[in-house]
């Protein structure tokens, strides 16, 4: 139907919609449905025969939630638009969709994976335990060539990464990759600043938790693909089952919508944040993306949690990308699970804090960061009000 390519911003508002007015709707309708009436059981076989020679989408009406719901899949649709990809296999968390890809990838006989540092935590630890059968080189982005094996399965970056926001040249290291598919976690980023396929990733994951939620208060995960790749996602998520849950996928589409106007805004505020951290004698480095973004992060001469102790608009929570900000000690939290001599390795230090910077005004967020960055440790850390758990 389409004839001519939309800008990003009017996609975020109208892509996975364009059948709403033909069906007298305007906002997406919620199916919560586990399961649908057929009535004629010799074609629901072959539509599964169908399902499990290829993994295709089904055609006609969904069969049963973990194979494919038509909420989340208006979500795929709309995410998979944003990336300039082919395709988008939604699934429950971030975690769950990179778990897909790896799972994906050894059922293909190749288990080995090239992987640079530093990467989210839980996406470190995921690769670097072994958990699910795959064995894992880490390099550096210049040592990717070398490091790839005949039964080398993917290559995964993260950029900017999580936490210290540090930047790789995509299209050096899909270059690098070869015939290997190269896996961009653009968590980050998301599609308003950059997208990777464009620059030779073959497979880009989101953990949907963050920006493209953007209100804290859903959890998913994402892979944008081609139909290729797709089809074996597909196939993992029905076989194991970490599907998105319908209401996340409402709520995700409705998170794009902003997803153009909150990652700017609150880049701009970010920038501003970083310059002012950046002039700070209580400051020692201060770490922003080239491509901006709402994420900073800086190392503090002095202790680092009497800063987190001492905000008080700002809220001193792990995770991002929400409407309001954030501020964690990567060594305590995010990256925890990661060993200490690997997590310095990949830059982290004791002394760095993230902070997601929301939309509040940035005069305000300032005199919070302000006063924290003068804050002492109280000698013993106040007990905090609990509501119930
Ligand atoms: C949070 C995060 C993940 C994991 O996503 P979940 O939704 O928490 O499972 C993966 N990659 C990055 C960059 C993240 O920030």
């Amino acid at each position: 139907m389409e004839t001519t390519p939309r800008s990003l911003a009017t996609e975020a508002v109208h892509a996975g919609r364009e059948d709403l007015a033909g069906l007298g709707l305007h906002a997406a309708p919620l199916d919560l449905s586990t399961t649908y009436p057929s009535a004629d059981s010799r074609a629901e076989a072959a539509r599964i025969d169908e399902f499990a020679a290829t993994g295709a989408r089904l055609t006609g009406p969904p069969v049963y939630a973990r194979l494919d719901n038509p909420t989340v899949a208006r979500f795929e649709q709309a995410l998979a638009r944003l990336e300039g990809a082919e395709s988008a296999v939604a699934f429950a968390s971030g975690m769950a969709a990179l778990s897909a890809v790896l799972l994906a990838r050894s059922a293909a006989g190749l288990r080995h994976v090239v992987a640079v540092r530093p990467l989210y935590g839980c996406s470190d630890h995921l690769l670097d335990s072994g958990l699910l059968g795959t064995e894992v080189t880490w390099t550096d982005p210049a040592g990717v060539a070398d490091a790839i094996r005949p039964d080398t399965g993917l290559v995964v970056v993260e950029t900017p990464a999580n936490p210290t926001l540090a930047e790789i040249d995509l299209r050096a290291v899909a270059h690098s990759c070869g015939t290997v598919p190269l896996l961009a976690d653009n968590t980050f980023a998301t599609p308003v600043l950059q997208r990777p396929l464009e620059q030779g990733a073959r497979l880009v994951m989101h953990s949907a938790t963050k920006y493209l939620g953007g209100h804290g208060d859903v959890m998913g995960g994402v892979v944008a693909c081609d139909e290729d790749l797709a089809r074996q996602l597909r196939k993992i998520r029905f076989a194991t089952g970490g599907v998105l849950h319908p209401l996340a996928g409402y709520l995700l589409l409705r998170g794009l919508a902003t997803l153009p106007v909150r990652v700017r805004a609150q880049s701009v505020t970010a920038a501003e944040l970083a310059a002012r951290l950046a002039r700070d004698p209580r400051v020692g480095r201060v770490h922003y993306p080239r491509i901006g973004g709402a994420m900073v992060a800086f190392e503090v001469r002095d202790d680092p949690h009497a800063v987190i102790s001492g905000v008080r608009l700002i809220t001193p929570a792990v995770s991002l990308g929400s409407v309001d900000t954030l501020i964690q000690h990567p060594g305590s939290i995010s990256h925890r699970i990661v060993a200490e001599d690997d997590r310095r390795g990949a830059g982290i230090s004791e002394k760095l804090l993230r902070m997601s910077v929301g939309l509040e005004d940035v005069e305000d967020l300032w005199q919070d960061l302000d006063t924290a960055l003068s804050a002492r440790q109280p000698a013993s850390a106040p007990q905090r009000a609990s509501a119930g758990h």
